[in-house]
């Protein structure tokens, strides 16, 4: 079925931020944008607290409500942006007195409570690291990561701590402080509350290169450990800049980004961009519950709302009443990120919603979001929408494993309409990654003939709008979650029944795609029902909220000529899609 272009926005007399394309993009520059922003005083850099905070702090806007968490009994903990000012500055001076300092990292293992705001924002303030993890992953994805990324302090709640943490404290040595955000558990851990009371409201900032190091956010790949994407405090110009554009942001909105900070999405949107306009953001502790959202929309007042395609599928399941029976006369514009957002579900926003849903694009490497339906322009259900001012996005022919081929340091671009190629960059923003930690060959990798290419294979049609057609690679994507299936099945393998695994992503009309392992069994066990329940709750107390949902076992498991179990013609199989033609593949990179 063909949708129409979507053209008419609700409030038609409001002017958007970006109110024509094509004069924006002929009229920016990345320099322009980061006037647009503070620096610290006295030329001393630019930090990503003092954009976000601390210069609204010092302004008109100081009494204003900077940060709105909601917690799981409903009640509210509200942060004016003085407040906040005053809050990041102990935690700051915390990290300090614990000689934690620039470049070194702290992670976070917490839910959406105050705690992770004041942590995240305290720790770029001291100019320390911020690294945030998922807290619905199980110990091993933890440990990888916090191993991975040289952790050295953890904030965490107690609850958390002891299910996870404690199980894998031993094998982190360099893991030096863990603050809990309760009461201590044992003599291993720092009460939070009471380390903070006994430090000053006052911190001056450091200076800040704005090529620091800032944030460090983990993502998947085909093959190998989890990729570190490092990211700097110039970043905050492109979060500033794109929520502009995109978001279409502005001073006076109540916004709110469903997106848990464990994912970039919710660092980025969640908490550093609408804290950059100065504006009141909202946080929800509580997890999906379709009458819950709504309420939040109506009571709050929101005017802006960036969620997922994942969600916005589980509302429509719920139907046009719910909505109707709540007041959400304030909501301005609604964007979705993370996975394809399928054409049924824009339509569905301006019908139920009376606002349709405008699909952007990106990815934990680009920081910010890169391409996107903008207020101003019509949707094309279905499509991504068309590339950021200040970014320059193209598609390259590919070779025989799907990716873009680079031959001699060069690639060959394809201007054609409709014809697909792999999504690809021109680097230069503020927001892009500046490598993957302890990994300078994946990181060069990503890059060929003057591009940074995405994995991510689309089509652009002749008004140059980009549709997403699949990914280029084997990572699976699963209720906006991306997730690596070496991970999943280098755990699998851990157990003695498991000879060999190939795991993979299948098609779901909610979550876009479950992830399914195709186990072969070791000679002396059995695949039996039992076994199979076995190895999904192993799964599942291992690797937390990325496990396997299915198990298959198959003891004819395809391989490549070096042995490498063949996740495509897993895939293709499981599709029901001829694998013939698969044969002859060379092997992912
Ligand atoms: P992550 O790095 O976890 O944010 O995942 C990034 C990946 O999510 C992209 O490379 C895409 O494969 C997918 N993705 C993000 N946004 C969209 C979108 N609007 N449409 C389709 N896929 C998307």
């Amino acid at each position: 079925m063909a949708f129409e272009p979507i053209r008419k926005q609700r409030q038609p007399g409001i002017p958007c931020n970006l109110a024509d394309y094509d004069q924006a993009v002929r009229d920016f520059s990345w320099g322009k944008a980061r006037a647009e922003l503070d620096g610290l005083p006295g030329g001393r850099g630019l930090n990503i607290c003092h954009e976000a905070v601390d210069r609204h702090a010092a302004g008109p806007r100081a009494s204003r409500p900077a940060l709105r968490c909601v917690a799981r009994d409903g009640a509210v903990t509200e942060f004016s942006y003085a407040s906040l000012r005053s809050q990041t500055s102990r935690f700051a001076n915390l990290l300090r007195a614990l000689r934690t300092g620039k470049g070194d990292r702290v992670f976070s293992l917490l839910g959406r409570v105050p705690e992770l705001y004041v942590a995240a924002l305290g720790t770029l303030k001291n100019a320390s690291v911020f690294s945030p993890l998922f807290p619905a992953f199980g110990p091993e994805p933890i440990r990888e990561r916090l191993s991975l990324g040289d952790g050295k302090v953890l904030v965490t709640s107690p609850q958390l701590y002891e299910r996870k943490i404690a199980p894998i404290r031993d094998s982190l040595p360099g893991l030096e402080h863990v603050l809990v955000t309760g009461g201590p558990p044992d003599a291993k851990t720092t009460g939070l509350a009471e380390a903070m009371a006994g430090c000053g409201e006052d911190f001056e900032i450091p200076p800040t290169d704005p090529q620091d190091m800032a944030l460090l956010h983990f993502t998947s790949g085909t093959t190998g450990r989890p990729k570190g994407a490092v990211h700097v405090h110039e970043a905050v110009v492109a979060h500033h800049a794109t929520a502009a554009a995109a978001l279409d942001l502005r001073p006076d909105d109540v916004f709110w980004c469903t997106a848990d900070p464990g994912w970039v999405t919710g660092t980025s949107y969640g908490i550093i961009a609408p804290l950059a306009h100065g504006l009141t953001l909202m946080t929800d502790a509580a997890d999906f519950e379709a009458r819950r959202w709504y309420r939040m929309l109506a009571e709050h007042r929101v005017t802006v709302w960036y969620t997922a395609p994942t969600a916005i599928r589980m509302l429509m399941r719920y139907g046009p009443e719910l909505p109707a029976s709540c007041d959400l006369s304030a909501l301005r514009f609604i964007a979705s990120v993370g996975e394809p957002l399928n054409p049924e579900a824009v339509v569905w926003g301006e019908r139920a919603l009376g606002l349709p849903i405008h699909d952007n694009w990106w990815q934990t490497e680009t920081g910010a979001i890169m391409i996107s339906n903008f207020a101003s322009m019509e949707i094309r259900p279905g499509s991504m929408g068309r590339p950021l001012p200040g970014v320059t996005a193209g598609l390259l022919a590919r070779g025989a494993d799907g990716r873009a081929r680079v031959t001699d340091g060069k690639v060959t671009e394809i201007t054609e309409p409709g014809a697909e190629g792999e999504l690809a960059l021109r680097p230069g923003w503020p927001s892009m990654f500046r490598g993957y930690l302890h990994d300078d060959e994946r990181y060069a990798e990503a890059f060929g003939g003057g591009w940074y290419l995405t994995g991510d294979v689309a089509r652009r049609d002749c008004d140059g709008y980009y549709w997403f057609v699949a990914r280029a690679d084997d990572v699976i994507k699963s209720a906006g979650h991306l997730v690596g299936p070496f991970e999943v099945e280098s755990v699998l393998l851990e157990h003695p029944a498991v000879a060999e695994a190939g795991v993979i992503g299948t098609p779901d009309p909610v979550a876009g795609e479950l992830v399914k392992a195709f186990v072969s069994v070791t000679p002396g066990y059995e695949a039996s029902g039992e076994l199979r329940l076995e190895l999904i709750a192993f799964g599942r107390r291992r690797l937390g909220a990325v496990a396997p949902k299915e198990i298959e076992f198959d003891q004819h498991l395809p391989h490549t000529q070096s042995g490498k179990v063949m996740r495509r013609v897993l895939k293709a199989r499981e599709l029901g899609l001829p694998t013939a033609d698969l044969s002859t593949m060379r092997e992912a990179r």
